[in-house]
């Protein structure tokens, strides 16, 4: 099966959630509690999730796309603006900045395989407004170097924490570092409604507009009187209460999945230990998600035959999050073909991040948590392996580095 580790352990506990939902027959997420069976789990999954992670608020929504947009919106960027991201990063993080008609900036990614931020200095111009750092792979960013440039320069910072919900950094959660946190529930992250996300802030003018755009420009809530009351333009991103009880009862087992990984991945990680010409990636915090281990290889042939031999890929070849690979904006594509209204300057060219593409045909990543083919993840151990199959599967990445 491919996914993230939240779904497999679906259980009694998602069934219950949803089985409130389905007698109550309310599947909106408005409605008054204790009137009509109204179960609130939207709202509900908001005032846990925003407890556990410390976030003053949460707004669910319908994606973690939906998430990082109403976060651009919230911080007013758009036309002429220039937010800095990462190279390796799935496309939403590229694409919503695009679709605010704002331009991303394409960053190198360091040996974390996260953004680099001992480069993103010679990438700000005067129309920056933001940095975007991506907790990619479950590992956070270098968060205290990133806030210092953030702080020196005046810019914003939007953690996409879609492939890290729960990780931590220095002991507070990812997301709440900078000024707002996008993450996701898609089926390949760590808990899942099959899609959803939520946004989290502690400021409470981003927390209502990011609320208002996710919900046709309404007030947190829709409380008081909406019509009259309406601030701004929004979209429908609205989380429903099937996906909010899903959402309830996986944010309720999201610590104890991350305790899980994190022995499943030092069992792993231990046993490949002293094997010359391999490392890993540099993981910035002990609080990462421990959702995949990424092996590092001394060289790219090492790395390319290494994946021959266990059929799989580098990080670079695997497919989806190398900037590389995204043919919808290279060259130019992204400004005529899919977003024929927003004319700009940038221009990705491949191989524009010399750095980003040699680390990354030197990586690959063996699942943990996380099984994707996509993320080159496609071989590995699960949430649910056991002692003798992690054992089996260091074995045979073992064997085959010392066969080459
Ligand atoms: C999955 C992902 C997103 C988008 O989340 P969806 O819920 O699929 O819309 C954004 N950024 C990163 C880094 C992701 O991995």
């Amino acid at each position: 099966m491919a996914g993230g580790p939240g779904s497999y352990v679906f259980g009694a506990e998602e069934k219950k959630e949803l089985m409130d939902v389905i007698e109550s027959g309310n599947l909106f997420r408005y409605g008054t509690p204790g009137v009509d069976g109204f179960q609130a789990k939207v709202a509900t999954f908001e005032k846990e999730m925003a407890e556990r992670l410390g976030h003053k608020h949460v707004v669910a929504t319908s994606s973690g796309t939906g998430s990082l947009m109403c976060c651009l919106a919230a911080l007013g960027i758009g036309m002429g603006d220039e937010v800095i991201v990462p190279g390796y990063t799935f496309i939403a993080s590229i694409a919503t900045i695009a679709m605010m008609n704002a331009t991303p900036i394409l960053a190198e990614v360091d040996d974390s395989l996260t953004i680099d931020p001992t480069k993103i200095e010679a990438l700000i111009t005067p129309k920056t407004k933001a940095i975007m750092p991506v907790h990619m792979l479950g590992n956070p960013c270098d968060m205290d170097a990133i806030m210092a440039i953030a702080k020196k320069h005046d810019l914003y910072v939007i953690e996409d924490c879609c492939q890290a919900v729960g990780a931590s950094y220095k002991g507070k959660r990812v997301g709440t570092i900078g000024n707002m946190g996008a993450y996701s529930l898609n089926v390949f992250k760590t808990i899942t409604t099959g899609d959803g996300g939520f946004v989290g802030t502690s400021d409470d003018t981003l927390y209502e507009r990011a609320f208002g755009f996710h919900d046709q420009g309404h007030k947190p809530s829709r409380m008081g009187v909406e019509v009259g009351n309406r601030s701004m333009v929004g979209m429908n991103m609205r989380m429903n209460e099937l996906a909010g009880a899903v959402a309830l009862a996986q944010g309720r087992k999201l610590d104890g999945i991350l305790e899980t990984l994190r022995a499943k991945k030092k069992a792993l990680k231990d046993q490949l230990q002293g094997i010359p010409g391999l490392g890993f990636r540099k993981i910035n915090d002990a609080g990462e998600c421990a959702t995949l281990l990424t092996l590092l290889f001394d060289t790219q042939e090492m790395a390319a035959k290494f994946c021959e031999k266990a059929g799989t890929a580098p990080i670079a070849n695997s497919g989806w999050h190398v900037y590389n690979n995204m043919e919808q904006i290279l060259e130019k594509k992204m400004w005529t073909d899919n977003h024929p209204f927003h004319n700009c300057d940038a221009h990705y060219a491949k191989h524009m991040l010399p750095q980003t593409d040699d680390i990354l045909l030197r990586a690959v990543n063996i699942s943990v948590g996380v099984v994707d083919k996509g993320l080159g993840s496609g071989t590995g151990i699960n949430i649910n392996s056991t002692d003798a199959e992690i054992a089996q599967v260091a074995k045979n990445i073992r064997a085959i580095i010392e066969s080459l």
